[in-house]
């Protein structure tokens, strides 16, 4: 089976086989790999040793962005979150219900945030201590720039959390240059193309060491988990981790440090995009941005207006050809949701792009010819 699911994405042999192992987390050859994961995860952020660490928690994307706002919000405190699709709204639900006050910036969802909008939201309002923002928006596939709405950040003096889920390890970040950031998230089954099952903050050691203890939990408490490794060591845990998910993350890391990094896995995926999105157009599937806001991670398009077409029809009659793509969207209208990254490659979106064809044939609609 192909997944095309910006999340949890295909993976290469090599990154599923290292799951079928036993380990002990505590086990003193499993306590060096971890270390040397923290580390690797570190410097591709671009962070610094001895000023920035890599501070994990064990579970999904939400629970990052979760113990990112409980950690370094102050409780009751405020904090803009520029909205232009899901994954915004969710910093938005987690913040309230984390008893953090989010003021929403709503952007459309059609192109990026824009820093000179922050800059006048940050000026308006000097209760607002922190903005949230999401590097790649997987609700509907526009990038926003953590450098340009970072720079308005730090020039009016407050503090930054970026939702890199689906972004980090494709799209370039580097935490040395923006010192306005606490915390810049991911987790291992995205662009890294690992198994799920932990997600990583990297942090100014800093900012996590004094705010530890504030989050009103001890779980998502992402300084507590910074003075754990200090107190019993970097390759320690505080609670059993998903060992063979991280075990499998560090063949994940090898993998892509051989295919070239970072540079050479957005080339990859920006391919995989420019091959599908021409292919749907020519089907006569109709892209929900256009060309110029169109980001390397996931392809949105709108649902053909066609009687014959159900999208859960179009998913499962996809599934019988071998490619399996999301039975849901995000966005306020009905779209076709399509991931570009993973273990796949330019000929892997050909193929779907034929298996898309066939299927729209048989559900009965009609070819049209691109605008
Ligand atoms: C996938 C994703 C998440 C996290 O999803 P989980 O299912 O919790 O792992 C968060 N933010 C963005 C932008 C994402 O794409």
């Amino acid at each position: 089976m192909l997944l095309l699911t910006p999340g949890p994405v295909q993976t290469r042999p090599e990154t599923r086989a290292a799951m079928a192992v036993d380990i002990a987390p505590w086990d003193r050859d499993f306590g060096v790999e971890y270390i040397a994961i923290r580390e690797r995860v570190r410097d591709l952020a671009g962070g610094v040793a001895g000023v920035h660490a890599t501070l994990p928690l064990q579970g999904a994307g939400h629970f990052m962005v979760e113990a990112a706002l409980r950690t370094f919000v102050p409780a009751g405190g405020r904090i803009l979150v520029p909205c232009n699709g899901a994954y915004a709204e969710r910093i938005i639900r987690l913040a309230r219900e984390a008893g953090r006050n989010p003021v929403p910036m709503p952007v459309p969802d059609t192109r990026r945030v824009r820093g000179d909008e922050v800059a006048a939201a940050l000026a308006a309002d000097p209760t607002i201590s922190h903005v949230g923002m999401v590097y790649s928006e997987t609700g509907s596939g526009i990038i926003n720039d953590p450098a340009e709405v970072g720079a308005a950040v730090r020039a009016a003096g407050r503090r930054l959390i970026v939702d890199a889920v689906s972004a980090f390890g494709a799209l370039p970040f580097d935490l040395k240059a923006q010192p306005e950031c606490d915390a810049v998230l991911f987790t291992s089954n995205k662009c890294i193309e690992g198994l799920p099952g932990i997600g990583f903050a990297i942090c100014p050691m800093e900012r996590a060491r004094e705010r530890a203890g504030k989050a009103g939990s001890w779980c998502f408490d992402l300084g507590d988990v910074l003075l754990h490794a200090e107190r019993s060591g970097w390759g320690s845990f505080r609670f059993t981790p998903p060992v063979q998910a991280l075990h499998a993350f560090g063949v994940a890391m090898d993998l892509y440090v051989a295919e070239g990094g970072q540079k050479a896995r957005l080339a990859r995926y920006t391919e995989n995009m420019r091959v599908l999105r021409a292919g749907v157009e020519r089907l006569g599937l109709r892209p929900y941005l256009d060309a110029a806001h169109q980001g390397p991670i996931i392809l949105t398009l709108h649902q053909p207006d066609s009687p014959g077409f159900t999208l859960q029809g179009f998913v499962d009659a996809l599934k019988r050809r071998g490619v399996l793509i999301s039975n849901f969207f995000t966005t306020k209208t009905p779209t076709i949701r399509i991931g570009c990254i993973g273990a796949v490659t330019p000929d892997d979106m050909r193929g779907a792009v034929a298996a898309m064809g066939e299927v729209l044939a048989e559900m009965g609609v009609a070819p049209r010819v691109a605008a």
